[in-house]
């Protein structure tokens, strides 16, 4: 059977923020097609606060975040979670890896991993200080079918940080704890984030926990080639124009939507969308809005 055509039997899928920076056109995409993908296999729709790196937040920019996406009609099916106030969970899951031996400490400089050429656990310098967390995988391949990126095989070249050194949880640990605890089915998102997945994957099944469908959608590019992202400057979305904005995200998506569509309200949109969700017909290419 196919994962283009087989929704899992209890949907619930999620969008995931980081409140860095406003949305922008970029991740009103990602939003809309986890919320479509959701609706149309009749799931629920999540939406979780991936505030865990407080010096890279942006003061506001959570709030911000949320009334666009109410403004854009794509309410939450449940409270909004924050990564902030999960740090309990974080842990227990690195004590769980802990007592099975897949964690352990390491105190490498940045400057020591660069000279090994990537970490490698049998120099690791071990605990001396402050250290971080690593989690053991490295070696293994993980193999997977991505909803639209298709099959996939991701050797795990280095073990990642789970916990870094200045104590802060990493978004790998963060991530999947999150989506175990709130038993999500199927990850939609951007796929700049396809080459973590395998690492992720591992992830779930050391934490006892088949892993969730995958699924990353294609990526809004700037005029310089690279994703538009809040790194790089994208414009942030404009809460004042949700139909228009949600018409131009569904085309990007692939869909062909008339343009008097742009004059009815989000919620008419979201509706006519859900109604016409099909896996097969999301245009998988990155690319400039309009092309
Ligand atoms: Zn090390």
């Amino acid at each position: 059977m196919s994962v283009l055509t087989t929704p899992p039997a209890h949907y619930i899928g999620r969008f995931a923020p980081s409140p860095t920076g406003p949305l922008h056109f970029g991740s009103l995409v990602c939003a809309l097609g986890s919320y479509l993908d959701s609706i149309a296999h009749g799931g629920h729709w999540l939406v979780r606060m991936e505030d865990l790196d407080p010096p890279r937040e942006m003061p506001g920019a959570a709030q911000r975040i949320l009334t666009s996406l109410d403004a854009h009609g794509l309410h939450a099916h449940g409270p909004v979670e924050w990564q902030s106030r999960r740090h309990t969970l974080y842990l227990e899951a690195l004590e769980q890896l802990r007592a099975k031996d897949l964690v352990y400490p390491c105190s490498c400089t940045r400057e020591q991993v660069r000279k090994a050429g990537g970490h490698r656990r049998e120099s690791c310098v071990g605990e001396q200080g402050q250290y971080a967390l690593r989690f053991a995988c490295a070696g293994a391949t993980e193999t997977f079918t991505d909803i639209w990126q298709g099959e996939q095989t991701q050797p795990i070249a280095e073990d990642p940080i789970l916990k870094r050194k200045d104590g802060l949880y990493a978004y790998q640990l963060a991530v999947v704890v999150d989506d175990i605890q709130q038993n999500v089915s199927c990850v939609v998102r951007g796929a700049d984030l396809l080459d973590c997945t395998g690492i992720q994957r591992q992830l779930f099944r050391a934490l006892d926990t088949e892993p969730p469908l995958f699924g990353h959608l294609p990526l809004v590019m700037n005029e310089g080639g690279q994703k538009l992202s809040k790194q790089n400057h994208a414009a942030p979305l404009d809460d004042a124009t949700p139909s228009q904005n949600l018409v131009q995200a569904l085309t990007f998506l692939g869909f062909h939507p008339p343009p008097p569509l742009a004059n009815e309200a989000p919620a008419q949109i979201l509706s006519w969308a859900s109604a016409r969700w099909q896996r097969h017909a999301v245009d998988r290419r990155n690319r400039l809005l309009g092309q």
